[in-house]
């Protein structure tokens, strides 16, 4: 298969592939869409079993990030690079500087920041070869720093919208939510559930992350093979993408399924099938979009984080305008969330008003 046949490829404006041998750094760098701004997206660094699975998870990262960044009302295109992890290529201040150069390269139509692998110190690396990247050490209550914890808050309110919509609670107190993967999201999330008396269970693939939670929160853990079926109200998958499909969603009993991780449906269909199957979905890219905020605020500088916690708590009126069409029309919200985003980029202006 060809690149531009690639079923992902999706009009792509650009694809970069890195090889740096000094560094040892393999990277793709993916450019969805400019339109409304530098294409911008998080740097993931994972091992993946091969070249094209990679590829795959760069294109489907980068236009989910136009899609979020429209959605979210940012002037930001959307773009992601994957770096490919290798034993023989470990994570070094030379590998984030290559990563850097190669960002620099493309001369400010790409902004990266972290992701899934990378920290704010990896981002300090990359930032000693480019000005094009966010997600440093914030100073003061300037916005910036870890994306984390505000993402966690941006989902913290969805679970509470989609709680409203679909079990009618106006209060999380008592409602039990299974979180896949206690990480920088997952376990800011946990914490936020646990103060609005949400009963929590937890599982990660991470023994030293599963430790944290455990340590810090009545958490019920279970096998990470397990976790999606619990018998819970709320599925919020904080780990990565691709677990909701064919096979898995006939045997989920959450209602709804509301988290943090990026390209949760294995395919388009899989939203029609959660709808067959009773089950509110909450767009991965709508939900997620606190980090990209923050990312936002500080690449275009003078803001604070009070501002970012403002722009955040904007995305419950979003996911409520989505489910309300859901519901009046019996659209999936997935497909609802795509064609609102490719409308905001056909239009070419960031949206500021809710109009699902
Ligand atoms: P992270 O790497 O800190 O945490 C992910 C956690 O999931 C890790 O603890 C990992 O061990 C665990 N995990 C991996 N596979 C698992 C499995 N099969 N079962 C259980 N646990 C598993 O990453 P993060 O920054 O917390 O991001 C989590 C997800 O949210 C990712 O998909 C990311 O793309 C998305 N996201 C993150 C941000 C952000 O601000 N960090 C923003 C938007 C979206």
């Amino acid at each position: 298969m060809g690149v531009f046949d690639h079923p992902e490829f999706d009009q792509h404006e650009s694809l970069h592939f890195i090889q740096d041998p000094g560094s040892g750094l393999m990277a793709i760098i993916a450019i969805h869409s400019t339109a409304l701004g530098p294409a911008a997206g998080g740097c993931r660094r994972w091992q993946y079993a091969d070249d094209a699975i990679a590829l795959t998870d760069a294109l489907r990262l980068s236009r989910g990030m136009t899609y979020k960044n429209a959605i979210a009302g940012l002037k930001f295109g959307g773009g992601k690079a994957v770096i490919l992890a290798d034993e023989s290529a470990p994570k070094s201040t030379e590998l984030f500087r290559a990563f850097g150069r190669a960002v620099e390269g493309l001369g400010g139509r790409y902004v990266t920041a972290e992701d899934v692998g990378c920290t704010v110190d990896d981002m300090r690396y990359v930032n000693q070869e480019t000005d094009y990247v966010s997600g440093l050490p914030k100073s003061g209550d300037s916005a910036g720093g870890d994306p984390s914890p505000i993402t966690a808050l941006g989902v913290f309110l969805g679970i509470q919208s989609a709680v409203k919509a679909r079990l009618g609670a106006e209060s999380l107190h008592g409602i039990r939510v299974a979180v896949q993967g206690v990480g920088h999201v997952g376990l800011n999330l946990c914490r936020l559930l646990h103060e609005a008396g949400a009963k929590l269970t937890v599982a990660d693939v991470n023994h030293n992350h599963l430790q944290q939670a455990r340590d810090e929160l009545p958490v019920i853990e279970v096998a990470p093979g397990e976790l999606i079926y619990s018998d819970v109200d709320v599925l919020a998958p904080c780990a990565l993408g691709n677990i909701l499909t064919s096979v898995t969603i006939p045997k989920l009993r959450a209602r709804i399924i509301a988290g943090a991780a990026n390209n949760q449906l294995a395919t388009e269909a899989d939203g029609a099938r959660l709808i067959e199957h009773g089950i509110l979905y909450a767009p991965d890219y709508v939900i997620n979009a606190g980090g990209i905020i923050n990312v936002a605020h500080e690449y275009y500088g003078n803001s604070s984080e009070e501002r970012v916690r403002d722009e955040v708590a904007r995305i419950p009126e979003r996911l409520d305008a989505i489910f309300a069409k859901a519901d009046a029309t019996g659209q999936p919200t997935n497909v609802l969330a795509d064609e609102w985003a490719r409308r905001i980029v056909a239009a070419g202006r960031s949206e500021s008003t809710v109009a699902a």
